[in-house]
């Protein structure tokens, strides 16, 4: 169960371009304005449990082993790849790269198959996928194996929804929107649906809908299972509640990462300005120019560190590394 963390607001005071340049007494300025800037950290932000789990996990088998490798990126996060990457742990893309003895399988899992394949080269396996996402695939089997096809909505290049559709064992196919559906003739009579773990419940309805509108005539039995997870829920949710009192708001989390993806979508859905940033770097001084108040959210896949250099940065830029966190007259 993952705990709530306590809101964080820090509040630093931020001077024009102007005023910034004079170090030695911003009070002494005649033309120069201050401004509170407010910087709220989200209640709901980075890494969620299936995550932390993960990492811990390839940390002390790299450890034990004296390094080992992950089929697939752990997360797509390229601070977290690197950070693993000094433990030893090496991302390999398929079981045939494997050069060591040992194999961790990611958070976003893998397809049975691919699990034969790592087994048949004499590799031991740690496998490391989600709870989570090895329900979607549990869920995946068994409609399979009732008979099901079985529809994952989602992105077909991600990982996640690559093993989950392996678990279908060649009877489903991943959408997007209802326009890439089979035909009729395929699906057959019986239809299950389910969703890559990252999805945002809206869209998920939406899709749930607009197949129960398009397909329902021609089909005997229309199942509908709920495989979304409630991280990223529920960081989508803070978001979206943190636009409601920040115009800018800045997500941290690396560019390939889906769930941070929808944390970028739903908050500039919601109205905000919203830029995704992968390190403090990314940040560009102009985003704060006549901002009062700043969002800071982030991915399931993005480690504490990176948030707090981000906020670290805010910091900085709003108050001038000179001036320190003087307070405004
Ligand atoms: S976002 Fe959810 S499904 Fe994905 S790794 Fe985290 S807990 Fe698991």
């Amino acid at each position: 169960m993952e705990r709530t963390k306590p809101q964080s607001t820090l509040r630093f005071f931020r001077f024009n371009a102007f005023s910034v340049q004079n170090g030695k007494n911003h009070l002494g300025l005649s033309s120069g304005r201050c401004f509170e800037l407010e910087i709220e950290k989200s209640r709901e932000i980075g890494f969620c449990f299936g995550v932390r789990h993960a990492i811990q996990m390839l940390e002390r088998a790299a450890a034990e082993h004296g390094g080992i490798e992950t089929l697939g990126a752990v997360v797509h996060n390229p601070v977290v790849i690197e950070g693993l990457a000094r433990k030893g742990v090496r991302v390999i893309n398929s079981p045939e790269e494997a050069k060591g003895k040992v194999v961790a399988i990611s958070s976003h899992g893998v397809g049975p198959e691919v699990v034969e394949r790592l087994q048949a080269r004499g590799l031991q396996v740690v496998d490391a996928t989600c709870p989570r996402v090895r329900n979607a695939q549990r869920a995946a089997a068994k409609l399979a194996a009732a008979g099901f096809y079985v529809i994952v909505f989602g992105d077909a290049s991600h990982p996640e929804v690559k093993g989950v559709l392996g678990w279908a064992k060649g009877k489903g196919k991943a959408c997007a929107d209802i326009q890439s559906l089979p035909d009729s003739r395929e699906i057959g009579q019986l239809l299950g649906v389910l969703s890559q773990t990252t999805q945002s419940q809206a869209s998920f309805a939406d899709f749930a809908a607009a197949i129960t509108t398009a397909r329902l005539p021609q089909l005997k039995e229309l199942r509908l299972i709920n495989t979304l997870c409630l991280a990223t829920k529920r960081r989508q949710a803070a978001a979206v509640q943190l636009t409601r009192k920040h115009g800018l708001i800045i997500v941290v989390g690396g560019r390939t990462s889906a769930n941070t993806r929808r944390l970028v979508e739903a908050c500039a859905v919601a109205g905000a300005q919203t830029h995704l940033v992968e390190t403090a770097a990314d940040i560009q001084p102009q985003w704060l120019k006549d901002i009062r108040s700043v969002g800071v959210t982030a991915g399931t896949s993005t480690p504490d560190q990176a948030i707090d250099d981000v906020i670290a940065r805010l910091q900085e830029l709003s108050t001038g590394a000179r001036l320190g966190h003087q307070t405004c007259d």
